[in-house]
């Protein structure tokens, strides 16, 4: 067990499940992309390599504020004094909860919507797609966890617990493959499955405006974000005027949120 909470020990399994989905894409695709695949991750990967070394180096923030709650009893759960089950299980729902406030806020406010787009650029969503997102975003995700760490008193392992089944689930959830769909509907009843993210990737913006839950479904259904089914053979991904080579390179991706470009 401590192997696997380890940051090594999340790296291999992200990447293991990341070739499983890889090697299913080629052979239970959603879409076929006229693109080659391999051209296509290039600027993905380097967004991802940037934001595991962005998460790396600041996990010290995580791991002091869990420990310091825990230290002096401050949050939620140590006022309650729940027990590790109960901790595990609200705690990760906590952190997700807040994962949902972060993520439509990166969608209804200017400044996270700068940096947000390069997530919503894609227009060949596939599992490379999952951690395409600009470092900017990736500090304030760190910062809404932070915040959630603090006002529940979540413990670190339980963060890490968290973090391992977020990972997972974006890998899973962004994945091109056709799922049949009885069984997207069952797996919909806890978590966010591939057919209920694709939504949120539509280039219309009334389904991008919904679906915003990370691990867990019942946040939209909850806040009255939720888009149960779209047609996803008409389902078109990105976003209109951004599809153009420059601003799909690492580089265009890079200075996206900086650049007065307008959704048209
Ligand atoms: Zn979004
Ligand atoms: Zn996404």
């Amino acid at each position: 067990m401590e192997s696997v909470l380890t940051d090594q020990g999340r790296l291999v399994m992200l990447i293991a499940l990341c070739s499983v989905l890889w090697a299913l894409e080629s052979i239970i695709p959603l879409y076929r992309f006229r693109n080659s695949r391999v051209r296509h991750a290039i600027p993905n990967v380097a967004l991802t390599v940037m934001l595991v070394i962005t998460n790396l180096s600041l996990s010290f923030s995580s791991a002091y504020l869990a420990d310091f709650s825990v230290r002096n009893g401050i949050g939620l759960f140590p006022f309650l004094g729940l027990s590790s089950w109960i901790q595990i299980i609200f705690g990760v729902l906590a952190l997700d909860l807040f994962a949902y406030f972060a993520h439509v806020l990166l969608h209804k406010s200017w400044l996270g919507w700068q940096f947000h787009r390069v997530h919503h650029s894609e227009n060949a969503v596939d599992v490379t797609t999952a951690f395409r997102q600009h470092p900017g975003e990736t500090v304030w995700r760190i910062f809404w966890q932070l915040a959630g760490i603090i006002v529940f008193g979540i413990p670190l392992w339980v963060v890490i617990v968290y973090l391992i089944f977020s990972g997972l689930n974006a890998e899973l959830e962004h994945a091109n493959i056709r799922l049949n769909r009885r069984v997207d509907w069952f797996l919909r009843l806890l978590i966010v499955t591939p057919n209920m993210h694709k939504v949120h990737h539509s280039r219309d913006q009334r389904e991008t405006d919904s679906n915003y839950s990370n691990i867990f479904s019942i946040w939209d259904k909850l806040f009255g974000t939720y888009t149960s089914a779209i047609d996803l053979r008409r389902l078109k991904y990105g976003l209109d005027g951004f599809d153009v080579k420059e601003r799909q390179t690492l580089a265009g991706l890079l200075k996206m949120p900086f650049m007065n470009y307008n959704r048209v």
